[in-house]
């Protein structure tokens, strides 16, 4: 047996085989060759393997994702055959005399700078493809080619996953997510919780492809596998997850119960979702609205920009299905670890600190009206709100505010029905933001406060960076001044104020929140009942407990 020890970052307990997922980069030598032909002939059959495989995919990926997003291994299978790129790697092996992985990682990263140095949008997104295809092509040159995610439940490791990479996968197969990088605040991390599937995260250069095939368990509480676990860890594994089954069936009795702390005070929990098939967990969980629905990762499914109908029916579908609980839906929040194929940003030094969130969209005016119309559309279907991330100054909100109002009167003009009292808020996730939150709050209906965001900018370190992690204290004073801050200034203007970041499912956290004032919590949703019991074990009226 092999027990290997990261972080656990979504809990649970996962039994299975391993499919190890090898879609990061693979590693490429630099080889003289004497032999061209030879090794041409290598890259046709690694093109025409690499074309079989996508239309594979494609066919399975038909009924799951439907039409438009299948259609991804569709262009991809085409970009293989692209008579420039296919140029670029004959002439490279034949002029010169370098290996056929060499040839096609040059090829590709030549083609995909010049892709995504284009105006135009489509072709930008191509560049990914390009990177992608090439990758694929590599790893058939190599003979490590991909595994099929679709065929039986797996236990998922990996060097790193991409938030795009763990969004994909058809989570209906996915045991638990193991990765030898990766950080507990990164959105892949997130991600894991937000669809329940225990993770553990972290483990080091020890979780290699060799793992592929073998008998797992994995302990998202203690953020440790076992390969080829003894029969003593199956055992105890068991054990373990009839605890978590009693600890749940516990927290059923608080179904249809209002949340609130034993002495009456309420607060509302809401669920965190990512995606319109989180709703099924949030309701089963009695979720009381969602309080964050993260729509750029409609952005990082598509290969292109989802047109303002397909949001506007993935919001109705949304608002529809609460049934009249609020849907908050926060406009895209792309940039940092979340990259779209469809909206290209340049290579950043200090991606966290770059072009994100509310800054691509007051500089993409058509994406943002775009998907303004979709969410003002959809709000004549369900009780919505709306809220931005990434903000900073007075000037972003009153912009925002001047951009809604053209939106709205562009639907007048056009006869659609929307609800005028839509609420309006914006994530607090930014000192800046803490600092002038006097100020804001007199320009909102509600704050939601990113305490993931708001950790790392102010305490300075990367979210996504496994290499600081250790040095992140989520209880740090300055986190919790932030906090309190934000609330009595948001109080003292008559407002709400929520929190969304993970810090709001931190059990270690709960009562601090409710006695700083917060108004409302937003979680996983897998997490909401046990949440609901652990509220309504707090008493208000008694001494303190202390978080350090
Ligand atoms: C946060 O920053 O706390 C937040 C909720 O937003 P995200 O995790 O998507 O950046
Ligand atoms: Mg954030």
């Amino acid at each position: 047996m092999l027990k290997l020890k990261g972080k656990g970052a979504c809990p649970g307990i996962a039994v299975g085989i391993i499919s190890y997922f090898g879609s990061s980069a693979p590693e490429i030598t630099f080889k003289n060759i004497n032999d061209a032909d030879a090794e041409l002939e290598r890259v046709e059959k690694a093109k025409n393997t690499a074309k079989e495989q996508l239309l594979e995919m494609y066919e399975k990926a038909l009924p799951r994702l439907g039409k438009e997003s299948a259609e991804i291994f569709q262009i991809q299978c085409a970009l293989i055959d692209d008579l420039d790129y296919n140029k670029a790697i004959i002439n490279m092996i034949t002029s010169q005399k370098v290996n056929a992985e060499y040839a096609v990682a040059v090829a590709a990263d030549n083609f995909a700078a010049m892709l995504s140095a284009m105006e135009d949008d489509y072709m930008c997104a191509r560049s990914t493809d390009v990177k992608d295809v090439s990758q694929r092509m590599i790893r058939c040159l190599s003979g490590s080619g991909e595994k099929n995610f679709y065929d039986g439940k797996r236990i998922i490791c990996a060097y790193d996953l991409t938030p795009s990479e763990t969004f994909r996968m058809n989570r209906d197969n996915v045991l638990a997510f193991v990765t030898a990088r990766g950080s507990s605040q990164s959105h892949t991390a997130i991600l894991s919780r937000i669809m329940g599937i225990p993770s553990v995260i972290g483990i080091g250069r020890e979780l290699t492809p060799e793992c592929d095939g073998k008998l797992a368990v994995v302990d998202g509480v203690e953020g440790i596998i076992y390969i080829d676990p003894t029969p003593q860890v199956l055992e105890e594994a068991e054990k373990k997850r009839a605890d978590a089954k009693r600890r749940q069936q516990l927290a059923g009795e608080f179904i249809g119960v209002e949340t609130a702390t034993k002495d009456g005070k309420t607060i509302p929990i809401n669920a965190n979702i990512s995606s319109v098939s989180d709703l099924e967990t949030a309701i089963k969980n009695d979720a009381e609205g969602v309080g964050l629905f993260r729509t750029e990762f409609l952005f990082l499914e598509c290969g292109e920009l989802p047109s303002e109908d397909v949001q506007f029916e993935v919001y109705k579908y949304a608002a529809q299905t609460l049934n009249g609980k609020t849907l908050t839906i926060r406009t895209i929040d792309i940039g940092s670890d979340k990259r779209s194929d469809c909206i290209s940003v340049e290579h950043e030094e200090n991606p966290a600190l770059g072009y994100r969130g509310i800054r691509i969209c007051l500089d993409r005016e058509d994406i943002f009206k775009t998907q303004l119309r979709a969410i003002f559309r959809a709000s004549a279907f369900g009780k919505i709100d709306v809220m931005f991330p990434m903000i900073i100054s007075l000037k972003e909100v009153r912009q925002i505010k001047e951009i809604i109002s053209e939106v709205k009167n562009e639907l007048r003009i056009m006869n659609e029905k929307f609800d005028e009292n839509i609420g309006f808020g914006i994530m607090i996730e930014t000192p800046a933001a803490v600092m002038i939150s006097d100020i804001l709050a007199k320009e909102v209906d509600f704050f939601s406060i990113g305490s993931n965001d708001l950790t790392q900018y102010t305490l300075a370190i990367d979210r996504t960076n496994p290499n600081v992690e250790k040095f992140c204290d989520p209880y740090h004073e300055a986190i919790k001044r932030m906090i309190k801050l934000t609330v009595d200034n948001a109080h003292s203007a008559g407002k709400k104020v929520k929190i969304c970041g993970d810090l709001g499912g931190d059990p270690n956290m709960t009562e601090w929140l409710i006695r700083a004032g917060i108004d409302e919590i937003s979680i996983s949703p897998a997490d909401i009942l046990e949440m609901r019991k652990r509220i309504s074990e707090i008493d208000l009226s008694e001494a303190e407990e202390t978080v350090s």
